[in-house]
This record gives C-alpha cells, sequence and structure tokens, in this order.
C-alpha cells in the first residue's frame, strides 16, 4: 500500500483522490524533528508552502518517490536534490494564477485608498476624511515584474481600470506584451523610475533574490506604491523599512514575507505598511484546483 504524508491543509477533493490511491496520514503544523521521524516510511509527501523540504527531509525520506506540491512556487523544496535522488516533484502552476492577481488588485486598491486604515479608524470611532485621501489607479503606471502567468491576469485587469503598464521580464518573449498592450523594459531600474504602482511576479530564486533592494527603492516616486503577492524574499526587508519609515515611498503592500509568519517584524509597526498573511492562492476555488491537479498527476505516475 503506497504511503501517503500530507503536511499542510489540502483541499478535501483531493484527499478524496488520494485515498483511492493509498494510505493517507494529514499530520500538518508538524516540528521538524516530527518530520524527520514521520517520513522514514512514506513514498509521496504533499506540501504546500508551509513545509520546507530541504536535503535533511529528502534523506531521510528513504522510500519517497513523489513530493508534490498543492500549488505553485518550489522554493520551500529542494528540487535540484530530489531530482538527483530521483524523486519525482510535481506542483500545479496554473492554479492559482487568478486568485493571486485578484488579490494583487485588493492590495492594490487597499494602498491607493489606505482602506485597512481607515477601516481601523472608523471602527476605532474617528471619522477621519482628510487623512484618507488616496489616489486614482485610472491613468497610473503599473510596473510589472515578470510577466508570466500571474503577471499578465495582473495586467489584464489593471488595464480594465484604466492603467498605463510597463514591465521588466527579460525571459518573455516580447510578442506576449505586444499582445497585452504592456511596454516592456529591457532595466529593472528603469521600470522602478517610471511606475507609481510596481507589483512582483517572479519566482524567487538566488538571482532575485533582494531584486528590490535600496538601490532600487531609491530609484522610486515619491508616491510610489510596492505591491509583493509573491515571495517575501524578492524584497530587501531592511531596504523597504527605511524607506517606509522615512517616508521616501507611499507605501508597500505585503502578501509575503522574508520569514513567516513575520513575528517581530518592524516592518509591522509601520502604518504605510498593509499586509496579509501570504492569502494569495487561499481562495476555494485556487485551492480545490491545486489539490486535484496535484492527485491527479501523483494518480499518472502511480499508474505509469
Ligand atoms: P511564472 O513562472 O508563470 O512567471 C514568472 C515570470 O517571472 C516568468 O515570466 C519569468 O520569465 C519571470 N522572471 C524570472 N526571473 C526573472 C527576473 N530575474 N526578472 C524578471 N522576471 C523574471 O510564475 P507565476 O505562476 O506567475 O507565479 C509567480 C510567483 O508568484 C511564483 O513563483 C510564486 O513565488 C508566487 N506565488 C505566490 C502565491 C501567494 O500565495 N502569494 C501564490 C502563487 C504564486
Amino acid at each position: 500500500m503506497v504511503k501517503i504524508l500530507i503536511t499542510d491543509p489540502i483541499h478535501e477533493e483531493a484527499i478524496k483522490i488520494l485515498k483511492e490511491l493509498g494510505e493517507v496520514e494529514i499530520a500538518t503544523d508538524l516540528s521538524k524533528e516530527e518530520l524527520l521521524n514521520k517520513i522514514k516510511d512514506v513514498n509521496i509527501l504533499i506540501v504546500r508552502s508551509g513545509t520546507y523540504v530541504d536535503r535533511e527531509i529528502i534523506d531521510a525520506g528513504k522510500n519517497l518517490k513523489i513530493i508534490a506540491r498543492a500549488g505553485v512556487g518550489v522554493d520551500n523544496i529542494d528540487v535540484d536534490y530530489a531530482t538527483e535522488k530521483g524523486i519525482i516533484v510535481v506542483n500545479a502552476p496554473d492554479a492559482s494564477s487568478i486568485s493571486v492577481a485578484e488579490l494583487t488588485m485588493g492590495l492594490i486598491l487597499a494602498a491607493a485608498r489606505n482602506i485597512p486604515q481607515a477601516n481601523n479608524s472608523v471602527k476605532s470611532g474617528k471619522w477621519e476624511r482628510k487623512k484618507f485621501k488616496g489616489i486614482e489607479l485610472y491613468g497610473k503606471i503599473l510596473g510589472v515584474v515578470g510577466l508570466g502567468r500571474i503577471g499578465q491576469q495582473v495586467v489584464k485587469r489593471a488595464k480594465a481600470f484604466g492603467m498605463e503598464v510597463i514591465a521588466y521580464d527579460p525571459y518573455i518573449p516580447k510578442e506576449v506584451a505586444e499582445n497585452l498592450g504592456v511596454k516592456l523594459l529591457n532595466d529593472l531600474n528603469e521600470l522602478c523610475k517610471m511606475a507609481d504602482i510596481i507589483t512582483l511576479h517572479v519566482p524567487l530564486t538566488p538571482k532575485t533574490k533582494h531584486m528590490i533592494g535600496e538601490e532600487q527603492i531609491n530609484l522610486m516616486k515619491k508616491n510610489a506604491i510596492i505591491v509583493n503577492c509573491a515571495r517575501g524574499g524578492l524584497i530587501d526587508e531592511k531596504a523597504l523599512y527605511k524607506a517606509l519609515k522615512e517616508k521616501r515611498i507611499k507605501a508597500a503592500a505585503l502578501d509575503v514575507f522574508e520569514k513567516e509568519p513575520p513575528k517581530d517584524n518592524p516592518l509591522l509597526k509601520l502604518d504605510n505598511l498593509i499586509c496579509t498573511p501570504h492569502l494569495g492562492a487561499s481562495t476555494e476555488e485556487a485551492q480545490k484546483a491545486a489539490g486535484i491537479i496535484i492527485a491527479e498527476q501523483i494518480k499518472k505516475i502511480l499508474n505509469g
């Protein structure tokens, strides 16, 4: 009997399919020691972004055949090492693009109109209409960093708001940008200079780590808003903290942090930082799709 271990919550429809394939154990919030212990007998490990599958876990998984990520980003899995060990890594890259794009638009609007701050203010008995004067998205320049699945969905939505869109993505064919009506730039710094709102949609890799640092932030407009629904490590949080504290840019809206949960992160103390707890793919639709896609992939692999 194939042993399947699920260490982050996945959709019940996916669990139903998996139960037809083998013996399923659901154990979320495991410590590393607990996972190291459990992984020994497991053939298939299923995670989302909450479980770190490093070399140590892979080495302990003597019977591991498949690691499945019910979602997009696989930066919490040492894919190269797993592959070297003959373990197949599967994910569901298409499942959450729309959900993440919609949250991105939500955060852009929230930052542009100070929605979270205004909400807190009204609930605390105040009525501060002047304090929360915002800006329109219409006519503003949106800088999209990473014009892949999510970036493209964001572009379509931003266009509906009447935004002008520029993008930086050295790997995307220029026809993709042309078809979307987007001006593709060759230089990230140029995008940082030109955009009113900057949104990140690139994977976290050694190359993209801290791609938004002090240099890029210093180039941004005084009223710039930066949104990150991709991965925390893309922005140098120390540089961002300094810039927000000194009001060198207007605001940042983050769904992701370098360390999650961001306990004791000084960014959380700032009024011009709004955030959500890595909710990009947390919709009924995205979760269901991600779960089913990986369960079906596992079924295919097992059936040869
Ligand atoms: P994708 O692979 O379709 O698109 C990524 C794009 O980034 C590609 O077009 C690629 O060419 C581009 N890129 C790579 N390196 C770059 C660089 N150095 N500079 C500029 N562009 C670069 O991925 P996607 O489905 O659009 O997802 C993007 C990221 O969003 C994921 O890697 C993941 O980390 C994140 N994500 C977050 C959530 C969430 O819950 N917040 C959910 C899903 C995905």
